[in-house]
């Protein structure tokens, strides 16, 4: 009826906590309370209000008489007296209503507590009638003790209706009802509330373990995807997302056949679609465990693999209700013995190279020995026969012949390493002179071998074997590069290398080296190659043709003499090995032979350098600017005619590479020309200049520099293009 109802203010009442909180607002809709006062005052003609226990009133009077409200309730003492009296008729009562007369203007009032599971909320009052015992004179004095005027109050106390006892009693008596029916409904909402209010606390209970198991979810390291019974992904937690490489948007409302994952089994072939764990369970509703499944993750098709496991679950009536699957990444893992097995392949690998030259050795050094027998029994044969007789000249040629097989064992030891590093001083270019033939043998006759010896060649301090050996890697590998008819050059110079040059070039050292450089006109190699070159193992070649072994000897050789390697080489182009053997120190007349960096040609000019090399362009840039030139750099030829058309102001110098993908130096500096027929040119290359020359690249007369190069020969170099 009467009682507090609507969603709207179950927020306030849920907050209730105890009984002794409640008050009567909370639990009553006053405007409803109101209208049933005014109903009932209009009904019975009688007045009334409802007030807290204390008398203080809280609804409106309904049909106050004149002499209660607007006389006796207007004196301060009158007031007072009003909510004593309303404070008493108000008590609660099991018996029935409180009836008597009012302690303020004596005339009748009733009253009814309202009370919540034995808490005392409200009065309900009723009265202001007046019986025969309620005289004017009395009124004249309890006016004159309160302090209201005295006709006035006479006046309004005629106006009070009059009722019999035994009326009054029944009004009463029906209030008193009603109350007790307010306290009972009022008694039913405030059990409502607490029970809204358990139900509430439940359900945030809830929801907050939900959100707890929800935050464990999202962050444990186990990719958690639950599907429906028709395999669709319903959820995907957090690291589910990441070992499969889409979001939860992605892939929610998907099977695993939509989103384009490659699923793979563990030995790497492509996994049928009824082997998919989800599609798994759903027909064979039992859990899968620990699968190693690998997925292949779009959009990039980057790898991962997971060990994964999948149930189903079934819903109280035995049907499937969804199928989750679990799984944790051991992509790591999977690594690890991949490179496990690669290792230990290589290691197999190692162990027959091991023993294919230990028997090689083993051959090479009996051979030796009997190689020693022959010669020994010739020498002995030639002394016996004089070079006037028929046999002499025979007996020479067997000598000859032994002599050159003790050559040949001598390079298979070398290649089975089984002679000890005796180091010596070595004339570097007697020791490529005395390898020619065999070189040349290694190489075969559609490859055409040129030896360019350096003048005046310092000399180095190593095991004579140990430059054979460089010397066949690195022609083997040149004729492994060459398809049909090619050319080989084996060069030597002096180098020097100074603080500057070092400082640009991180492999260096300073210092005085003796540079073997071998080059060919073979396929080169991809940058990947060169970045993998001298490491063990690492092959382009087919299995059983190449071990990746010969330049990871070289390399390990050359590191032993505390020299170091270039690399040069360009995809079609061929290849350029520099090997830099340190100088023979008893040979230096002192350190200072090393040139100081303060002595180096400057100057002003403009210069566009062209290099392909990213790494070369910015050190050789570096270089000329140190030099005081303006550079302008370009990665190409197409790079450097773009900068040629737009710069403004002079260009002075072209420094350009020879060799370099789409166009070479030669032909850009031709084209350049047309428009700056100023420019002056100055070619740089790794390759020596005798192998850019056989090309038919550069033209007699060209300026030329060598890489590798210092600070002060490129100063030099620029000076002398410029000057031309
Ligand atoms: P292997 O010759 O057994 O492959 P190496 O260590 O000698 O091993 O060489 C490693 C790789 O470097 C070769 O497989 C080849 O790809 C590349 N390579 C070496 N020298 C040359 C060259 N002169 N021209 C082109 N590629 C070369
Ligand atoms: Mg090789």
């Amino acid at each position: 009826m009467t009682s507090k109802k609507g969603g709207s203010t179950l927020d306030q009442q849920h907050v209730l906590a105890t009984i002794s909180e409640v008050t009567f607002g909370d639990l009553f809709d006053l405007a409803d309370i109101q209208r049933l006062q005014d109903e009932f005052a209009a009904a019975t003609g009688v007045a009334s209000i409802i007030t807290h226990p204390d008398g203080s009133p809280l609804t409106e009077p309904s049909r106050f008489c004149r002499l209660c409200k607007d006389v006796i309730r207007r004196t301060e003492k009158g007031q007072v007296n009003c909510f004593k009296s309303d404070a008493v008729i108000g008590r609660p009562s099991p018996d029935g209503p409180v009836i008597q007369p009012c302690i303020s203007g004596g005339l009748w009032d009733a009253g009814a507590g309202i009370t919540v599971g034995g808490k005392h909320v409200a009065n309900w009052l009723i009265g202001q009638v007046r019986d025969e015992t309620q005289t004017e004179d009395k009124m004249r004095v309890y006016a004159r003790e309160i302090g209201a005027d005295e006709e006035e109050t006479v006046q309004a106390f005629k106006e009070v209706p009059s009722m019999s006892r035994q009326q009054f009693g029944n009004v009463a008596q029906v209030l008193y009802t009603m109350a007790n029916h307010l306290s009972a409904s009022a008694y039913q909402n405030l059990q409502q509330t607490r029970l809204i209010k358990d139900l509430r606390q439940a359900e945030d209970a809830l929801r907050e373990s939900e959100a707890r198991h929800r935050r464990v979810l999202e962050n444990i390291l186990i990719g958690v995807v639950a599907h429906g019974p028709d395999t669709r992904i319903e959820y995907a937690n957090q690291e589910a997302t990441r070992i499969l490489g889409l979001s939860q948007g992605q892939m929610r409302g998907t099977t695993a056949l939509d989103p384009g994952w490659r699923f793979l089994r563990e030995d790497g072939t492509e996994m049928p679609h009824d082997e998919f764990p989800a599609n798994w369970v759903l027909s064979n509703l039992k859990p899968l465990r620990e699968k190693v499944i690998g997925v292949d993750r779009p959009p990039n098709g980057d790898r991962a693999w997971a060990s994964v496991n999948a149930y189903p679950e079934f819903g109280p009536g035995g049907n499937l209700q969804s199928i989750l699957v679990t799984f944790i990444d051991i992509s790591e893992r999977k690594r690890y013995e991949e490179e496990k097995a690669k290792l230990e392949e290589q290691l197999r690998q190692a162990q027959k190279m091991e023993s294919v030259g230990r028997l090689a050795g083993g051959v090479a050094h009996d051979f030796n020995n009997m190689l020693g027998v022959v010669i020994g029994n010739a020498d002995l044969a030639l002394d016996a026969v004089s070079a006037d007789q028929p046999l002499h000249a025979e007996l020479k040629e067997i000598r000859r012949a032994a002599q050159r097989s003790t050559d040949l064992t001598r390079q298979l030891l070398a290649f089975a390493r089984q002679q000890t590093i005796a180091p010596k001083v070595v004339d570097l270019n007697e020791a490529v002179a005395g390898m020619l033939k065999m070189l040349g043998r290694l190489i075969g006759e559609d490859i055409e071998l040129t030896w360019l010896p350096g003048e005046g060649l310092w000399r180095v301090k190593m095991d004579p074997s140990q430059i054979d050996q460089i010397l066949a890697n690195l022609c083997v590998n040149s004729r492994d590069a060459i398809e049909g008819v090619g050319r080989v050059t084996i060069e030597t110079a002096n180098k020097v290398f100074d603080e500057t040059y070092c400082a640009t070039h991180p492999v260096t050292s300073p210092g005085h080296f003796v540079e073997l450089s071998l080059s060919d006109d073979g396929r080169g190699m991809e940058r990947e190659t060169l970045a993998n070159l001298f490491e063990p193992f690492f092959t382009t070649k087919d299995v059983g043709k190449g071990t990746g072994l010969g330049l990871a000897t070289v390399y390990g050789i050359v590191k032993q003499n505390n020299g170091f390697i270039n690399v040069y080489s360009e995809i079609g182009k061929g290849t350029t090995f520099k090997v830099y053997l340190p100088r023979h120190e008893g040979d230096l007349a002192s350190k200072s032979a090393i040139p100081a960096s303060a002595q180096v040609q400057t100057g002003q000019e403009t210069i566009l350098l062209v290099e392909d090399e990213p790494t070369l362009l910015k050190i050789t840039s570096t270089m000329l600017g140190r030099l005081g030139y303006t550079v302008l750099k370009a990665g190409s030829p197409a790079e450097a005619m773009e900068i040629a058309q737009n710069h403004e102001s002079t260009i002075d110098l072209l420094l350009t590479d020879v060799v370099m993908p789409g166009m070479n130096g030669k032909d850009l500096a031709a084209t350049l020309f047309d428009h700056l027929p100023e420019l002056k040119r100055l070619f740089m290359s790794g390759y020596t200049a005798n192998v850019i020359a056989h090309h038919g690249v550069l033209d007699e007369g060209v300026f030329f520099i060598q890489k590798p190069f210092s600070k002060q020969e490129l100063a030099a170099k620029i000076r002398e293009a410029l000057a031309d």
